[in-house]
């Protein structure tokens, strides 16, 4: 088992058809104790049910400080340590530029940027204490083509920044042994992008895909369990993608 003995924080969890949810019960399967955070209190709970009893389920609002503190000191104290640190949690908007209002701007940059940023504060000094730790943040194909299929340019800004925090955490924490990377996945079949997709949509999307596809949440999980494992001990900074070749570059 790729994960054994190792325990793990992961954002954005508790969704049933989500990538966080799918990354759980892989690290679980590989060995590893997974506290599942989300802003559903009951979803998170039950997510971490469905796991076993080892699992934890903990509310978090990635986007308030003192929220993430809470959560992660719930899980140091029930784990013992953290391992692993997966900032997933992310909303998105379908809007065009000239649409976006300030509270719109606000929301989409505190969620998906703002929200690792804060996750990662909480996680970091034990992480550094113990000198190891593998954080994997979450940004998308939208980052790097100016655009997905479903966010607007507040979701493409949001997720290029987390390029740039991920590249910059990994060269601060390196020294202590904290690897930092990030992973940038195409148009994934969750309930981010559910029922939002019409037959003759996707059609289109397929073409551009080389693998003629969509993904699924267990890709994008496989790319975390690497990131989160010793099989990627001398990778940091760096960015995989997972798109069935729509951007190749
Ligand atoms: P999802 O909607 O199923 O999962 C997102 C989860 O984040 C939900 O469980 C939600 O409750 C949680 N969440 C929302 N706001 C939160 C907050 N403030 N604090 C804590 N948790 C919060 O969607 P998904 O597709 O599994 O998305 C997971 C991540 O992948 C997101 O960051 C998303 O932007 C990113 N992503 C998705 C795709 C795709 O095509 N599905 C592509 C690229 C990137």
């Amino acid at each position: 088992m790729l994960l054994s003995g190792k325990t793990a924080i992961i954002s954005g969890a508790a969704s049933p058809r989500g990538i966080g949810l799918a990354t759980a019960r892989r690290f679980a399967s590989e060995g590893a104790r997974v506290a599942i955070l989300d802003i559903d209190a009951g979803a998170a709970a039950g997510a971490a049910a469905t796991l076993g009893k080892e699992h934890l389920g903990l509310r978090c609002d990635v986007a308030d400080k003192s929220s993430c503190e809470r959560a992660v000191a719930s899980a140091v104290e029930a784990f013992g340590g953290i391992d692993i640190l997966i900032n997933n949690a992310g909303i998105t908007q379908p809007v065009k530029l000239l649409d976006i209002s300030a509270a719109d701007w606000d929301r989409i940059q505190d969620v998906n940027l703002k929200g690792v940023l804060f996750l990662s504060q909480a996680v970091i000094p034990h992480m550094r204490a113990r000198k190891s730790g593998s954080i994997a943040c979450m940004s998308s194909v939208s980052a790097q083509r100016g655009g997905g299929i479903f966010g607007g340019p507040h979701y493409s800004a949001a997720k290029a920044g987390v390029l740039g925090l991920a590249k910059a955490m990994a060269r601060e924490f390196g020294p202590d042994n904290i690897r930092v990377n990030c992973v940038t996945p195409g148009l994934i079949g969750t309930d981010i992008t559910a029922g939002k997709l019409t037959d003759e949509m996707r059609a289109k999307i397929l073409e551009g895909i080389p693998l003629n596809r969509l993904g699924t949440a267990e890709d994008v999980a496989g790319i975390y369990t690497f990131l989160a494992s010793d099989l990627s001990a001398y990778v940091t900074g760096a960015v995989i993608d997972v798109n069935g070749g729509m951007l190749i570059h």
